[in-house]
């Protein structure tokens, strides 16, 4: 890929190819290479490298044509690229090699990298890191989603605390995107016709190291204004709005996947949005002559659901009437009746259709995202199947994991290839490989965890001084935004979306202890708060105007900070740089957490309820529980859990912290890093989370010959 403005010298050509396979954002020395184009462009352009070549000039490439040391590093990356793209070897291909049958995995949001925000946070970020995994380990799998053209959210918080939501808008020129193409050279256009209702979209490719995501965008000629934006943004606009989003989603993903000619073994839909899908290939086996009840049979074989929530309000409901309005008809080519039909999103008490509970019908196999996520599932979803014991309730769960060369720094990363040897990342699922972290000399890993650190309020600094500067901020945000943070004090990091089940406010629960906490003048503590709340949702924008307000407060003297638009970046710095880890949900609404995961594999110690992942990953040494054996259900959680929260803080954590030796490193707290970085890596990355989905999930719907499918269409 090479367009006609780029000014790439021959002997450089292959930049292009690598800048638009999302691989080189997940291999650090992809990343070097194109730092060293020009380092200053490299930043101003957010990381991107196809706005990093669009921008260099001819003179500087001309100049880097002929620098030995560029050059030496430019063939070393793109044999590294070329192995990648070639390797037979895969785990994959070595475990399975005769299943080539690929599996399509449906997700409203995928979070690669910040150069394509098309994500919102922990959702997204997983599906990412579930395609860079199964990108590594050579899983045949393709992503359908959407291009997110006008908006992803940046947040800016005002002097009294409340969030300002700036809308960017894509620049399609320096996206790491490519239109999809008919063979003829034209664009492909595809149209979705519901009752007297159609629309257009095109598609575009996102390539991802072995793997290719399809998005989909509604902005189309011949689309209405309002259908245009149906692809607009993010969980914008109204229900309407919303409902067309999921239609093109569900329906046009299969369409798409249709016209480029790929018959998925598997359907993997992420969350209950993409849950027309399974509708649509319904219609398709109906289509081929199945009756209904045949046709449903052989959809489960290949449908796949994920649930990834038990907030209420995560799930989507829309009012049948307008599910009618769409729908008018569609239950016909079904085979079905218009009651059997709304039937299939009916749940509970609640009016309305149901998006998880349609999911949950027609889906073959369907997990949770935890164990104690998949036991909460069963208990929600129990009246789906009347007739079983909670127990018995067909909803498995598989573990949330996270991709570890995206996660990891890459001075931690440095030590492991000493230490674990430069295979690691391959073996990374292997817990006898990580017992060898007790071989890294305790100077070591303080060092490297403190530079972490620096690298955190570095950042912090360079944000706010960048407000100070461009948007004359008034000085008290200057502050608020981290500028007195201290790069020796014990660091707690919060960091995740603000919704009002997370808690961000419990820690204040008590001020004047929270004060002498963090002011104590040998021991200080500080606290970085980061996140953004949905545009809409005022409850969340309300927690972070409370966090906002003490950050500025004078008596708190700078010990608290809320860094302003949380985003992967930010989120790099802050899993790698913290020296603590907090998160106290109420239980049992975490599904999973994966940001806690993200700081263990870098060393950083949980302090967490036990609700999501961490009842699983806790083992009393890897960090802290707050409420250990707290009852799930209790009217006074909040205060109980406040308490066990400063008084682990007050007895256990700042003494373990500040107990320096002679060689001013903390031995027990390096001990509880170790058994972080031991117990956690191997069990929570995303190798293992995506070869469980392979063998319980995927193969199941993987036939040994691709016959099966045949004669199975429309
Ligand atoms: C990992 C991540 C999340 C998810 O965090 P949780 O702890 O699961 O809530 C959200 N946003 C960003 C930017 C992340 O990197």
């Amino acid at each position: 890929m090479n367009p006609a403005d780029w000014h790439l010298p021959d002997r450089l050509a292959r930049l292009g190819d690598l800048a638009y396979n999302l691989w080189w954002s997940w291999h650090p020395e992809a990343r070097a290479l194109f730092k060293g184009v020009d380092r200053t462009r490299w930043k101003t352009g957010n990381h991107n490298p196809v706005r990093l070549i669009k921008e260099t000039l001819p003179e500087r490439w001309q100049q880097l044509a002929k620098d030995a040391a560029f050059l030496r590093h430019y063939d070393a990356v793109i044999s590294a690229f070329d192995a990648y793209l070639s390797d037979q070897h895969t785990w994959y291909r070595t475990a399975y090699p005769e299943k080539r049958e690929p599996i399509a995995y449906f997700s409203a949001e995928f979070g690669v990298h910040n150069s394509l925000p098309i994500y919102s946070g922990g959702l997204g970020i997983l599906a990412g890191d579930h395609c860079k995994a199964a990108s590594d380990l050579g899983l045949p799998l393709i992503g359908v989603g959407f291009m997110y053209p006008q908006g992803y959210v940046h947040q800016k918080v005002g002097i009294e605390g409340w969030q300002q939501n700036i809308y960017d808008h894509i620049d399609w020129k320096v996206a790491p995107v490519e239109p999809v193409l008919r063979p003829n050279g034209e664009r492909m256009v595809l149209n979705v016709s519901l009752g007297s209702w159609s629309l257009y979209l095109s598609v575009f490719q996102v390539i991802c190291g072995r793997i290719k995501l399809y998005l989909m965008d509604t902005n189309v000629e011949g689309n209405t204004p309002a259908d245009r934006e149906v692809s607009g943004r993010l969980y914008g606009g109204d229900q309407t709005t919303r409902l067309r989003q999921e239609i093109v989603l569900g329906m046009g993903g299969v369409r798409v996947l249709r016209e480029l000619g790929i018959e998925p073994a598997v359907m993997h839909i992420n969350e209950g949005h993409a849950a027309f899908a399974f509708l649509e290939r319904l219609r398709e086996l109906v289509a081929g002559g199945q009756s209904f009840s045949a046709a449903l049979e052989a959809l489960q074989t290949q449908a796949v659901f994920t649930t990834h929530t038990p907030v209420p309000a995560g799930h989507d409901v829309f009012p049948e009437s307008l599910i009618l309005d769409y729908f008018r008809d569609y239950w016909k080519q079904l085979g079905i009746a218009e009651d059997e039909f709304l039937e299939l999103g009916r749940f509970g008490e609640r009016e309305g259709w149901n998006m998880t509970a349609l999911a949950m019908r027609l889906a073959g196999r369907r997990n949770g995202v935890s164990q104690r996520h998949g036991e909460v599932s069963r208990a929600m979803w129990n009246s789906l199947w009347p007739d079983r014991r909670e127990e018995q309730v067909p909803v498995a769960h598989v573990t949330n994991g996270v991709h570890l060369a995206t996660w990891v720094n890459q001075s931690m990363s440095n030590l492991l290839n000493r230490y674990l040897g430069p295979q690691w990342l391959a073996k990374q699922d292997d817990p006898r490989l990580w017992a060898k972290i007790d071989d890294i000399p305790d100077n070591e890993l303080w060092a490297v965890h403190q530079y972490c650190r620096r690298e955190l309020i570095n950042l912090v600094r360079q944000k706010v001084r960048r407000r100070w500067m461009e948007d004359r901020v008034d000085p008290s945000q200057v502050l608020a935004g981290g500028a007195l943070l201290d790069p020796e004090a014990l660091t707690i990091g919060f960091a995740r979306r603000f919704a009002s089940y997370k808690r961000a406010g419990l820690i204040f629960s008590d001020i004047e202890r929270l004060r002498k906490l963090l002011l104590d003048p040998w021991r200080p503590v500080q606290i970085l708060f980061a996140g953004k709340s949905h545009p809409a949702d005022d409850v969340g924008k309300a927690l972070i105007q409370q966090v906002y307000h003490l950050a500025k407060d004078p008596s708190l003297g700078g010990h608290i900070a809320f860094i302003e638009d949380y985003d992967m970046h930010v989120a790099r710095y802050f899993v790698q740089g913290c020296d603590l880890w907090l998160n106290n949900p109420l239980p049992p609404l975490e599904a999973c957490g994966t940001s806690g995961q993200k700081a263990a594999v870098n060393g950083v110690p949980n302090l967490s309820i036990l609700d999501g992942w961490w009842v699983e990953g806790y083992s009393h040494h890897n960090g802290w529980a707050i409420s250990e054996g707290a009852q799930l259900a209790s009217d006074h959680r909040d205060a109980e859990d406040a308490e066990s929260l400063y008084t682990l803080l007050e007895e256990k954590i700042v003494p373990l912290f500040y107990e320096h030796d002679l060689h001013d490193a903390p031995q027990g707290w390096l001990e509880v890093m170790r058994e972080s970085i031991k117990t956690v890596a191997p069990v929570f990355c995303a190798n293992r989370m995506v070869k469980d989905y392979t063998r319980e999930m995927y193969l199941p719907g993987v036939a040994k010959e691709p016959e099966r499918m045949a004669g199975a269409r429309r």
